[in-house]
């Protein structure tokens, strides 16, 4: 149980180490391939030295490369997993607040 909480501990140090606003905002274009030549070099530096923002771009890579093997088909069926099966009981999105309930 303390190991794991001094792993915890750890990483939120690490969290908290990189101050690097404007290269944390620009993780996402990066990793799906989106930012210019002199963006993409500036992070690839930075990426050199921040373990905090290395492990974000592993897992920002995992997240993509796994989305990437789904079909339109496989995110429509998953999203209607997760609303039960019945997309239109559920009031749980935005776009739905407004619609007057009949
Ligand atoms: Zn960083």
């Amino acid at each position: 149980m303390s190991r794991w909480l001094n792993m915890n501990n750890e990483r939120m140090d690490n969290d908290r180490e990189c101050a690097d606003r404007a290269v944390r905002n620009l993780m996402g274009l990066h990793v799906l391939g989106r930012l210019g030549p002199a963006d993409s070099a500036r992070v690839e530096r930075h990426l050199l030295r921040c373990s905090s923002c290395k492990r974000d771009d592993v897992d920002l890579r995992r997240v993509t490369s796994a989305l990437d093997l789904l079909s339109a088909e496989d995110v429509a069926e998953m999203l209607a997993a997760r609303t039960g099966g019945a997309p239109e009981s559920s009031g749980s999105y935005p776009q739905d607040a407004g619609r007057p309930n009949v």
